[in-house]
């Protein structure tokens, strides 16, 4: 999976930041988080094509993380998409993206399914992965994300070809974790595969430190977290209720994740390491986007 930057800066634009955003591909299929202005423009420069996104993660309907929606869904809309978009976001969503429609002329629609997240949680799974959510500590209903990868057994090749077991059905039951019967021998999975752990990849949007944040980032293989301040302005944070890069390292450290991602800086803020220095006096393993920044798991 691969996770690309798209926005950094809170707030408003700067000329090297764009407003708050990321997309995670998986297997092939794009999964975006926030929606700041001018998203669809930072996926063509990066190259990856709007029609990739299935899923949009709505953290919560302040402008700088919402307002870049109507422009990607009008491009959809003159693009060949056939899915269904689908959009999560906190409570008032449906009725934020009722108002956004009505706002300008939409003649293209696209098939789009909207969906209200009510209590913390998974809320969303595949054969593949689950998203749950989780509330934050904010001015306005705000949730948080958690992509949570499924654990998969890996055919150990070697092993399969000496016993004799053919490629088909009792290789997919193996994978699947099941004990299979061959040649009058039971099988089991742990003898035949290796297990390979899931990734879990945890985003803190626009909050103050709460108690959500440790308990749903927990053991994340990467973090990513709002830090809007330095620590000198803490009482700002308080106050717009926004994180500082210290609090955000924080949380990293009482979660025990394992990677920290820095992003949603204020725009006073020419270079992001100021903010990054203050991280790293209380978690190592910390560095802060930048737009187009790429990383993959
Ligand atoms: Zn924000
Ligand atoms: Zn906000």
């Amino acid at each position: 999976m691969e996770i690309t930057f798209l926005g950094t800066s809170a707030m408003v634009p700067t000329k090297e930041r764009n407003l708050s955003s990321f997309i995670l591909i998986y297997k092939g299929e794009g999964i975006l988080f926030d929606c700041g202005e001018g998203t669809q423009r930072q996926l063509k420069i990066t190259g990856i094509k709007p029609t990739k996104v299935t899923k949009i993660m709505i953290s919560h309907w302040h402008g700088d993380h919402v307002l870049g929606l109507p422009g990607l869904i009008q491009t959809l809309g003159s693009a060949e998409y056939n899915d269904t978009l689908e959009i999560y976001g906190p409570e008032g969503t449906k009725q934020f993206i009722d108002m956004m429609f009505k706002a300008s002329i939409f003649d293209n629609k696209i098939k789009i399914k909207v969906a209200e997240i009510k209590k913390d949680g998974v809320f969303l799974q595949n054969k593949d992965y689950s998203i749950e959510a989780f509330k934050l500590d904010h001015k306005v209903p705000t949730i948080g994300f958690n992509f949570l990868e499924k654990d998969r057994r890996r055919i150990r090749v070697n092993k399969v070809k000496k016993i004799g077991i053919p490629d088909g059905p009792l290789l997919g039951k193996l994978q699947k974790g099941q004990e299979i019967t061959f040649k009058n021998k039971k099988i089991t999975p742990e003898e035949v595969t290796n297990l390979i752990e899931g990734k879990k990849i945890s985003f803190i949007a626009d909050t103050v430190p709460c108690k959500n944040c440790i308990k749903y980032a927990k053991e994340a293989d990467l973090l990513i977290c709002e830090s809007t301040y330095s620590s000198e302005l803490e009482d700002k944070g308080t106050d717009y209720m926004h994180l500082t890069a210290k609090q955000a390292a924080t949380i990293a450290n009482e979660s025990g994740a394992k990677k920290l991602v820095l992003t949603h800086f204020s725009a006073r803020y020419k270079s992001q390491h100021e903010l990054e220095e203050d991280a790293r006096e209380i978690f190592d393993n910390v560095n802060s986007a930048t737009d187009f920044m790429k990383m993959r798991l």
